[in-house]
């Protein structure tokens, strides 16, 4: 099966089977998801649609959160992972947009990464879902999945699976195909037990067929 073929069927099944796939992160502005990003680090996306409302009916806008302390951060935030660091992340982040970025968040990968707590998988998802620009942001999910299913190979780091699901998936899907991969890693395609029974993509999945994920 060529390459071409092996994404033209997972589009096929995901369209069929996940056609309004999106983030389950609830947000209202590129400010509120980068704030729900963040958060979410190693926190549930369940938790981080509890805090941020209240966190952000406070500090609605980065002149807002900037005038705050971390402290006061702190006690919107102190039910998720990490709450210290992410509290001067979040103070740090919204002071650098009023000061560098004119109050707006920026929208390139390049100057998102320049944003504390932001690392380039954030700064992937922020361009992405925020702003309609070509990126995937690979997380574990997003890796594990694609690697399995042979939709990428030999990728030795999420950037360069990045760039080959980027070459592959038309730009227009790449927001839908993003949250794809991830539900169907979060749900389904599980890292240790996969449940390859229940899954419609096992005709053509690389590992299902014997084969070792191509990426290590
Ligand atoms: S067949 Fe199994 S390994 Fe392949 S994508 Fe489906 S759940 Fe994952």
């Amino acid at each position: 099966m060529t390459i071409k073929e092996r994404y033209a069927k997972t589009i096929n099944y995901f369209q069929e089977h996940m056609p309004h796939a999106e983030t389950e992160l609830d947000y209202v502005n590129p400010f509120g998801l980068i704030v729900s990003v963040i958060l979410s680090a190693q926190c549930t996306d369940k938790r981080v649609n509890l805090i941020t409302p209240p966190l952000l009916a406070k500090f609605p806008t980065p002149e807002a959160m900037a005038n705050a302390t971390p402290g006061e951060i702190f006690q919107f935030i102190r039910s998720c992972s990490y709450p210290n660091n992410k509290a001067k992340h979040l103070s740090a982040m919204a002071k650098k947009i009023m000061e560098e970025f004119n109050g707006q968040v920026p929208e390139s990968v390049d100057e998102l990464m320049t944003l504390p707590g932001v690392g380039r998988k954030t700064a992937n998802v922020i361009t992405l879902v925020a702003f309609g620009n070509p990126a995937m942001p690979v997380d574990t999910h997003v890796f594990r999945v694609s690697a399995r299913l042979g939709l990428t190979t030999g990728a030795r780091s999420p950037e360069a699976a990045e760039k080959q699901l980027v070459k592959h998936f038309p730009r227009a899907l790449l927001p839908l195909a993003h949250h794809w991969l991830i539900l169907h890693g979060r749900y389904v395609c599980i890292a240790r037990k996969p449940k390859c029974s229940h899954c419609g993509l096992k005709e053509f999945c690389r590992f299902y067929q014997g084969h070792e994920p191509v990426n290590p």
